[in-house]
């Protein structure tokens, strides 16, 4: 049997009666389900041509050796959030995993290309804060210090949990060398948003993945009493940041692509019979182009400075985290784009809002681009995340088109 995508579906729906419950998927990074999908994951490869290990920060790494060293890799990850779906990062894997069993087939066992599919470790940072830990080890952008002392919520360190894996977090640097011959890398995944499906169009060309600002904005005013204080006599700190968190709308909207949130909104004292003191906003400020990101950043610096001076109130940034926008390789685009094209006729771009391993890939310099599948109602990190199976069967289809278009250029 050649490419069946049916397998990919009926492989997922395995993985989810093995790793749900009521809530949904529970493959948190670094516990026993997690292991457990991990484990069947092997189960699935052990009857193909392949040889599997571990990296040093816990990667998956299966390896359909080819006549030619350059390797095309294809990726995803296993773990999920709590209460997540079935999709997210699954789909990945699983797909990867058929375009794997459609190059053994037909080359019997040993293709042009090597082919390589990677289940990246804690893509999601679920359970300690620090998402792309895995990829970000292979790519040389990891943060061991910072990383080992995080605890989770009952307060068991990232360096213990790893271990327990075994995997210590001292040796996690030694994952770079599973980048040696990785001449490009494929990942598919759900949108985790509604624009394909507000378009009709099952599958989209991913253009990259958006830069982020994101920062504290605290306005200091005046705390007072709300019986005494007359309303032109009031520093009002709350009134300050309430014009800012409208204000970023206007600034984002000025961009197609662009997306501005302010999140989280503190106030102090924070009680019924007083004008706000203090308030701590958090924004986060999202593009492709790094231009357009830069200009959003001075737009509402600017714009808090006006607010907090017509409130007679004072602002202070401080910068929370920061990453330049990632766009994936061209040559790729196109081939992902005639992918697309075959399979569904229309190929629309778009960015990526939500951060991927692949991007952690191509800050590697390895040439990367993501393929992305409708998502149902745009949601996701949810149990009713989903997607239609006729879209998914496409999905797994273009994947493959893909891979076969990459694997001859890689030896072009
Ligand atoms: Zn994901």
């Amino acid at each position: 049997m050649s490419l069946d995508p049916k397998r990919t579906i009926a492989d997922l729906k395995e993985l989810r009666a093995l790793t749900s419950d009521d809530n949904g998927a529970q493959r948190v990074a670094w516990t026993d389900t997690w292991l457990k999908a991990r484990d069947w994951f092997q189960t699935k490869i052990k009857s193909l041509p392949v040889e599997h290990h571990y990296d040093a920060a816990g990667n998956s790494w299966t390896t359909l050796k080819g006549a030619s060293e350059k390797a095309l890799v294809l990726g995803g990850h296993l773990d999920s959030v709590p209460n997540g779906g079935w999709l997210d990062g699954s789909l990945g894997v699983t797909a990867s995993l058929e375009v794997l069993r459609r190059f053994a087939e037909e080359f019997n066992g040993r293709p042009p290309v090597t082919v390589r599919v990677v289940d990246w470790a804690d893509e999601e940072g679920a359970r300690f804060g620090r998402s792309l830990l895995g990829s970000s080890a292979f790519a040389g952008t990891s943060s061991i210090e910072a990383d080992r002392a995080r605890t989770d919520k009952d307060g068991i360190r990232l360096e213990d949990a790893v271990a327990r894996c075994g995997f210590p977090i001292d040796r996690f640097p030694d994952a770079t060398r599973e980048q040696k011959n990785a001449a490009a890398y494929l990942e598919l995944h759900i949108e985790q948003g509604p624009v394909l499906e507000g378009l009709g169009l099952p599958l989209g060309v991913v253009l990259g993945t958006k830069g982020v600002e994101r920062h504290a904005v605290t306005f200091f005013g005046q705390e007072a009493h709300s019986g005494s204080t007359p309303m032109n006599a009031r520093h009002d700190a709350l009134a300050a940041a309430a014009k800012l968190a409208l204000e970023i709308r206007t600034i984002a909207g000025k961009h197609q692509d662009a997306v501005s949130t302010i999140g989280s909104l503190k106030t102090f004292p924070g009680i019924v019979t007083a004008v706000v003191g203090r308030s701590e906003a958090t924004l986060d400020q999202r593009d492709l182009d790094a231009g357009i990101l830069a200009t959003m950043y001075r737009e509402a610096q600017e714009a808090s400075r006006r607010f907090a001076s017509e409130e007679k109130c004072t602002v202070e940034w401080s910068r929370i985290w920061s990453i330049q926008p990632i766009a994936f390789h061209p040559a790729l685009l196109g081939f992902c784009e005639e992918a697309v094209r075959e399979v569904a006729g229309t190929a629309h771009r778009l960015p990526s809002g939500p951060l991927h391993d692949a991007a952690e890939v191509s800050r590697a310099g390895i040439p990367t681009v993501m393929m992305f599948v409708q998502s149902l109602r745009g949601i996701s990190h949810n149990k009713i995340e989903d997607s239609k199976e006729e879209h998914l069967e496409m999905a797994v289809q273009a994947l493959d088109r893909l891979a076969a278009k990459a694997a001859r250029w890689i030896l072009d």
